[in-house]
């Protein structure tokens, strides 16, 4: 199994989820943001093919990394490849983020046709989700680029049948209060 990455992996990021991280870069977005940071990583043929062995070895040698973090790209283009690294990272211990430009609600539904979302979905702690909305870019907003992107701990989602954001990332101003109250919380 290969997956197409944008670049080489990326230890000691502190900006792409929470603690020290190490990001993998996929290749591939079909939703171009507007004011989007890496157009360069949207063309599905650029970037390289890497076997997932290499990536798992990468992942082998890493030091004083909380996690790994999908982004790109768009990582849930490459579900089959993600799951199978998230899935390796979680057994040496390392919690796994996920940035993807579809909603939650989108991926609910593309899990229907295609169950490799889901078995992703399954190995994520935490999905920052939703397209970069260029009008809703707030420097406050920790973890994100714009605020109608959600910060969900998938698996009590996924337990639940419910959104649930992770508290202690919302920013208390008053578009996300009027927009976020029919979400639980913890
Ligand atoms: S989802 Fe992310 S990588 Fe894709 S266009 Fe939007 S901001 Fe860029």
């Amino acid at each position: 199994m290969k997956i197409r990455l944008a670049a080489d992996l990326q230890s000691d990021s502190i900006v792409d989820g929470e603690g020290i991280r190490t990001v993998i870069w996929t290749q591939g977005c079909p939703h171009h943001c507007k004011g989007c940071h890496n157009s360069e990583t949207w063309d599905f043929d650029d970037g390289a093919l890497i076997d997932i062995t290499e990536i798992e070895e990468k992942i082998d040698n890493l030091k004083a990394q909380d996690g790994i973090t999908f982004s790109g790209g768009d990582p849930m283009c490459q579900p089959e490849a993600c799951s199978m690294i998230a899935k390796y990272a979680k057994k040496k211990n390392l919690n796994i983020w996920c940035y993807t430009g579809y909603t939650y609600e989108q991926l609910m539904i593309l899990s229907k046709s295609n169950n490799n979302i889901m078995e992703f979905l399954k190995n994520i702690d935490v999905l920052v989700d939703g397209k970069f909305e260029i009008e809703l870019k707030s420097d406050k907003a920790l973890f994100r680029g714009s605020t109608n992107q959600r910060i969900i701990d998938v698996q009590k989602s996924l337990y639940n049948n419910e959104i649930c954001l992770i508290d202690k990332y919302i920013i208390k101003d008053e578009i996300e209060i009027l927009n976020r109250d029919k979400y639980m919380y913890i």
